[in-house]
Order: C-alpha cells, then sequence, then structure tokens
C-alpha cells in the first residue's frame, strides 16, 4: 500500500511538513526522462536557500529494496531532532516518500523532500539539507538502461550517497560504480583536487551472518575492507574499481542491517508503523539514522573543490540533462564534459556573486554618488577580479578550454549588464545633472 500518496496526508501530520516533489520523470510514452524544472525551482530556488550551501543525501539502489522506507525513518529524525525520542509513537504509520508493499513495478525517477532542512555545522554555518529518493529498478535490460540515468545523476549531484544492498556486497554492486570511479580519476587528474566524491556509505539490508560479523558500523567496516582488497586473482577492471573508489570518494562506510521482520515483508496491510518493526531492526536506526544525520556527517556538496550552493545544484540538474539528452549510456567522458559544463557554470555564478557584492559597497542605493571615471575603473577591476575568481575555482572546467570559454564571455556579458544598471543608479543620485533641469533651475531660483 501507499504509506504517502499525496499533500493532504501529509500536511495533516503535526510535525511533519512537506511533501514528495517528483523532479526527473519518465514520460510513459516515449521512456523519455524529463526535469520538472518547474518542481525543482519550488524547492531549491526561495530565498534563505538558494545561498546556501547544500547537503544532498540520496538513496540509490536497486527496486523494493526498503529505500524510501528506509528515507522515512530519516524524515523522522529531520522533523523532531532536537527530541531525544525522534522515533516517536510506536502505533504511527510511516509517512513521508512512498513505499509500497508487493512486488508491482514502479517507474523510475528522482523525487525530492519539498522542505529542505536547515542544520547547523560546527563552523556555525547553516546548509540546506536535501533528501533525495531515487527509483531504480535495474530488473530488465531496459529498465537498466534507464536506471543507470537515475544512478548517473544521482551520483553527480550527492554530497552522501546511501547506496542500498541486499543482504551483502557483491562484485556486481562495485561493478556498478565503475563508470563513476573511472570518471572521478579522470576529474581529478591535474586538477588539485582530492576527491570527487564526498561520502559513500554502502548500506546492507538483510545482513544475514550477523554470528560471524555483527551488525552496526564496526561489522560493516569489516565487510568493506575485506570486499575492497585487491587480490592478485582478481580480473583487472575489478582491481581498478577497486582502487579508485578509495581515490575518487573522500569517505567510504558500511553499516550492516538487521532483517526487519516477517510483518514488515509478509502483512499487506502494514503501514510502517514501529509496533509492527523487529525491536533489533528499531534499535540500529536509532545508531544508523542519527549518525547519516550528523552535522559532521552531512558534508557539503562539492564540485572541483568548490561547495556549491543550491541555485547551483539546480543549474546541474539542467545541464546533466542538455549534455545527456541524447547520450545512450553515461560515459565517463560524457561526465567529464557535464562536469567541465556544471564547474564553469557554478564559477560563474560565484563570480558575479563576487562582483555584485564589490560594487553594492562601492555605489549601492545608499552609497553617495561617484563620478563616472571613477566607476569605470572600479568596474574594470571588479570585472578582472571576477574573472580571475572564476579561473581560479572553475577546477573541473580546465579539462575543456573551449567550454571555460564560452562561460567566461557569459560571464563578462554578464557583469557587463549588471554595470549598467550600477550606472544607471549612479546617475540618478547626481543631484548636479537633476539640478540642471529647468523645473529644478527654476524652484532654486524662486528660494
Ligand atoms: P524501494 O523500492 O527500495 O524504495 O523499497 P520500499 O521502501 O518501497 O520497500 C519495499 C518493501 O520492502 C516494503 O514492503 C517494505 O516494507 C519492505 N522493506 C523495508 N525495509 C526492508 C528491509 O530492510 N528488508 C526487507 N527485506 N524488506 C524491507
Ligand atoms: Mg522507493
Amino acid at each position: 500500500m501507499d504509506a504517502c500518496t499525496d499533500k493532504q496526508i501529509i500536511s495533516s501530520e503535526d510535525r511533519m511538513s512537506g511533501y514528495p516533489v517528483p523532479i526527473l520523470i519518465q514520460n510513459e510514452d516515449t521512456s523519455v526522462f524529463e526535469l520538472d524544472e518547474e518542481a525543482l525551482a519550488s524547492v531549491l530556488l526561495n530565498t534563505g536557500i538558494e545561498d546556501k550551501h547544500v547537503c544532498v543525501l540520496a538513496v540509490a539502489g536497486a527496486f523494493r529494496k526498503g529505500k524510501s522506507f528506509l528515507l522515512d525513518f530519516l524524515l523522522r529524525y529531520c522533523c523532531n531532532r532536537d527530541s531525544e525520542d525522534w522515533l516517536g509513537d510506536s502505533s504511527s504509520p510511516l509517512r513521508g516518500f512512498k513505499w509500497r508493499q508487493g512486488s508491482k513495478r514502479e517507474t523510475t525517477g528522482i523525487l525530492v523532500w519539498s522542505k529542505p532542512f536547515m542544520v547547523k555545522k560546527k563552523s556555525g554555518e547553516e546548509i540546506a539539507v536535501i533528501l533525495m529518493d531515487t527509483q531504480g529498478t535495474f530488473d530488465t535490460q531496459s529498465s537498466m538502461k534507464d536506471s543507470t540515468v537515475v544512478f548517473a545523476l544521482t551520483m553527480m549531484v550527492s554530497s552522501v550517497l546511501v547506496y542500498n544492498l541486499m543482504n551483502n556486497i557483491q562484485e556486481d554492486d562495485l561493478m556498478n560504480l565503475q563508470t563513476f570511479t573511472s570518471y572521478g580519476i579522470q576529474a581529478q587528474e591535474d586538477c588539485d583536487t582530492s576527491h570527487a566524491f564526498q561520502r559513500l556509505q554502502f548500506l546492507v539490508r538483510d545482513w544475514g551472518f550477523p554470528y560471524e560479523t555483527p551488525y552496526g558500523h564496526k561489522g560493516g567496516q569489516g565487510v568493506l575492507d575485506e570486499i575492497l582488497q585487491i587480490t592478485p586473482k582478481q580480473h583487472p577492471a575489478h582491481q581498478d574499481v577497486r582502487r579508485d573508489l578509495r581515490k575518487c570518494f573522500r569517505d567510504i562506510n558500511c553499516y550492516l542491517m538487521p532483517h526487519p521482520g516477517f510483518k514488515v515483508i509478509q502483512h499487506a496491510n502494514f503501514d510502517g508503523k514501529l509496533d509492527d518493526i523487529d525491536p533489533e531492526f528499531v534499535e540500529h536506526l536509532r545508531v544508523l539514522v542519527p549518525h547519516l544525520l550528523a552535522p559532521e556527517n552531512l558534508v557539503k556538496k562539492e564540485f572541483g573543490g568548490q561547495p556549491i550552493k543550491a541555485r547551483d545544484l539546480y543549474n546541474f540538474f539542467k545541464t546533466f540533462m542538455e549534455v545527456f539528452k541524447d547520450v545512450d549510456l553515461p560515459e565517463p567522458t560524457t561526465l567529464v564534459e557535464f562536469a567541465a559544463r556544471a564547474s564553469s557554470q557554478a564559477a560563474l555564478e560565484a563570480g558575479k556573486e563576487q562582483y555584485v557584492n564589490a560594487m553594492d559597497t562601492l555605489v549601492g542605493g545608499d552609497r553617495p554618488f561617484l563620478k563616472t571615471t571613477q566607476m569605470e575603473t572600479e568596474h574594470e577591476k571588479e570585472k578582472q577580479r571576477a574573472v580571475a575568481s572564476y579561473l581560479e575555482k572553475n577546477k573541473y572546467g580546465r579539462k575543456n578550454q573551449r567550454v571555460v570559454e564560452k562561460y567566461q564571455l557569459q560571464l563578462e556579458e554578464e557583469i557587463d549588464k549588471l554595470y549598467n544598471k550600477y550606472v544607471e543608479q549612479n546617475e540618478a543620485k547626481n543631484v548636479f545633472k537633476a539640478a540642471r533641469t529647468p523645473a529644478t533651475l527654476f524652484s532654486a531660483l524662486m528660494f
């Protein structure tokens, strides 16, 4: 059954405000993925959000493995972060992202929670945390291709990727990451950035060998260390993916979860209440969820070593769709192309922001009139500084000079347009010029 089907159900819940917003949707007739730009803008381009650095926590992996179910517990924690008893009433149904009983195939796509959660980092900075649910299937050849697009986009935009797997970490699960690790290595080359991706959290559901390796983080670390070991017997591709994974991700962890109990998987009318979930599973939720969402683990999304803001994230989605519209399967080279564009766009925004901040302090609304020559000098100086900052921050752009130049030109044009506005604003403050109009001259003579 659907634990949550629409906005009304959610809004009636006291402390939980918000609803899942589908942002990447697969067209039923053409199978083509479409980005709902308006829906995405409604989440990311709001005052108080668009200028914030972001942490995108995404849960990815095959279909019907309890991803959305887990996300709803993350949501519960986000809504009751300050409460010791964040899991709440044990008889309340679980709401939030849609999760399903039964085996019906669901469509592929991406959803985000309508309300980003503001979390204060140790430094005092507030960042916007975006919870992202992905719907992949990986069950047939065609759905495999569709799921790859979803998975690629998820990899590129998330800063905490929860890779949800059943029973164990298999060779296939690692090989699904190969495209991204080879992209990551290419992207990192020649850029003085340390890691292409931030945090990867393997999450093994229904771990079957607790007597050999215990549930939780420690057991997970053991399993992870073992599977990531490189041995001479392995196929070279299997060796590469292991080596590159460590190089591309700043942080890799693993958590082993127990089975949630038979009511969860067998009862058609199970509604997610804690009473029906195995207590051992609930105990592990109490450890896993606050850990995943601890401020120190909610790492900022970075691109080429630069933290990005919510409005950059919005542009990332759009750029991704542009780059991949004619691409059959994401390849490392297309991902590098995407990275160059996305990085250039983000560096352009940062350069523009720097210019506006500088000009505002010089000639903003409350500043006195400046002589034209002085204005021009300041503008030229700030424009050059903005371009220098653009080039300095645009680490992934360096891979593609054509892209760097295109966006640099755009930055310069946008700055010139902004300058014209500053000129107009400045002119309006010119009392001498205003005094030269006949009406003002007349009134000046009269008094
Ligand atoms: P998703 O497709 O990965 O998002 O899966 P859902 O969250 O919709 O859950 C699919 C089914 O798996 C539901 O019936 C859940 O009750 C059940 N489920 C949730 N968590 C677990 C788990 O840890 N293990 C198992 N075996 N089933 C789970
Ligand atoms: Mg789901």
